[in-house]
């Protein structure tokens, strides 16, 4: 089985030296609100594969990070050393950062392991803040669960007890789950202690059904044939998520490299990494790409990113063109056909009417029946837009320019019919 930290090499592996780092400013970091949490994270964070790889990369690795605005990093790793080596580089920084370490992930004979033990979980936590120096976790991330029988563990062996302990002593702050299945991120999430999800997001992933092994997700036979729309769970998942305030952390946001190459990309095309950071931070919900860089050099290349013009960022056009995917008719949230010439933000408006029909389908309603009613959260989203869709004057203009062919004028009218104005 391919573990994660081998995924995030291909990632490298394939990315590095695609980006020519133009200019290094590190000073135009973007920050997003993570779900409900009241954290306010960078767009770009930190894998922590660079000091899994080299424990002698922690110090610099934060240098590049603080200059840069980089504010938010994972440490799925129960390493010893790379935990030591990042507790000794956060020193007299801790409040620039905040953690996202993983329950569950623990060290045994030389290599890390997933575990389901309470008393092999309580002791790697405990090692955890001692090697980080510190004596709180940002985000308590239960490791890695995509059965919906490894979720039932969870809770059987008195896991999401220990991490609900843990938040009212103050010892994490927010509990999360990482997980590369939507069915079981949705259970998890639905029976609400989850605050932050950390999901594999990317266009190819997007397309699949969920599955309870991740390696079904790079099997050779997923990509034979071609690829048509979003999968409706995962949609779900997103949405979900933005609905009920859980904020998504991203992972694999190149596909273990392959979308980054035009021979391996099932879509026959390949993306640049700012194309697929900029996807991945178009899905609802998500605050932050995890960057799995090895060295320093590649960490730059994560955050410059944010140096990116719309133009590199842009992924319509190429997903437009792709010769084997097509989303016809579905909105990406991409962004593509503004201007508005009623300056309504089509794709702000299309996700709260999206998100309405979601969340009464979620709970079995149907439009046009009695129960159909919009949520209080996306009622409120939707007055805060500063133009709404009852100021659509039907011109079609932004039809034009949508390279998915979504029928936004019926969408608008949609919108003013279910939110009134
Ligand atoms: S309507 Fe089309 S162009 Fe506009 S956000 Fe949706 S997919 Fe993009
Ligand atoms: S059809 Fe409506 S949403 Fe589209 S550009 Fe015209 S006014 Fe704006």
């Amino acid at each position: 089985m391919e573990c994660l930290s081998q995924t995030a090499e291909k990632d490298y592996n394939r990315w590095s030296g695609f980006l020519n780092i133009r200019f290094w400013k590190g000073d135009e970091m973007e920050y997003r609100e993570l779900g409900r949490t009241g954290l306010k994270v960078s767009v770009i964070a930190m894998g922590c594969e660079g000091f899994v790889e080299d424990n002698s990369n922690a110090k610099a690795f934060m240098d590049i990070a603080e200059e840069s605005g980089v504010n938010y990093f994972d440490m799925f790793t129960s390493d010893p050393a790379a935990r030591s080596a990042v507790g000794e580089a956060l020193k007299g920084r801790r409040n620039k950062f905040m953690i996202q370490s993983h329950i569950c992930s623990v060290w045994k004979d030389g290599q890390y392991v997933r575990t389901r033990d309470l008393e092999e979980t309580k002791a790697a936590f405990e090692d955890s803040l001692e090697r980080l120096q510190t004596d709180y976790i940002d985000v308590g991330m239960i490791h890695y669960c995509d059965a919906e029988s490894d979720w039932e563990a969870i809770k059987a062996n008195g896991i999401i007890d220990y991490a609900r302990k843990l938040k009212e002593e103050g010892r994490i702050r927010h509990i999360g789950l990482s997980s590369h299945n939507p069915k079981v991120a949705i259970k998890a999430i639905e029976e609400g202690d989850i605050e932050v999800l950390m999901f594999s997001v990317n266009y190819v992933y997007d397309m699949l059904p969920g599955t309870e092994d991740v390696n079904d997700l790079w099997a050779d036979s997923v990509y034979e044939g071609g690829f048509e729309n979003m999968d409706p769970e995962r949609q779900r998942l997103y949405e979900l998520c933005e609905s009920k305030g859980v904020g998504i952390t991203v992972m694999k946001a190149f596909a273990g490299g392959d979308i980054l190459d035009e021979k391996l990309s099932p879509a026959g095309a390949a993306l640049t990494p700012a194309q697929c950071i900029s996807y991945a931070l178009s899905r609802p919900a998500v605050a932050t790409v995890c960057s799995g860089a090895r060295n320093v050099e590649q960490l730059k290349e994560s955050i410059d990113y944010c140096n990116a013009s719309p133009e590199e960022r842009d992924y319509a056009e190429a997903f437009a063109n792709f010769p084997r995917v097509s989303w016809s008719g579905h909105c990406m949230y991409c962004t593509h056909c503004d201007p508005c010439v009623s300056s309504i933000n089509i794709a702000d408006v299309t996700k709260f009417l999206n998100l309405v029909i979601a969340h009464n389908e979620s709970n079995g309603i149907k439009e046009g029946t009695e129960a159909f009613r919009v949520p209080d959260t996306e009622r409120e989203h939707y007055r805060l837009l500063e133009h709404h869709a009852g100021e659509c004057v039907q011109c079609g203009l932004c039809e034009a320019r949508c390279p998915f062919g979504v029928e936004i004028r019926a969408n608008m009218r949609h919108a003013k019919e279910i939110f009134g104005y």
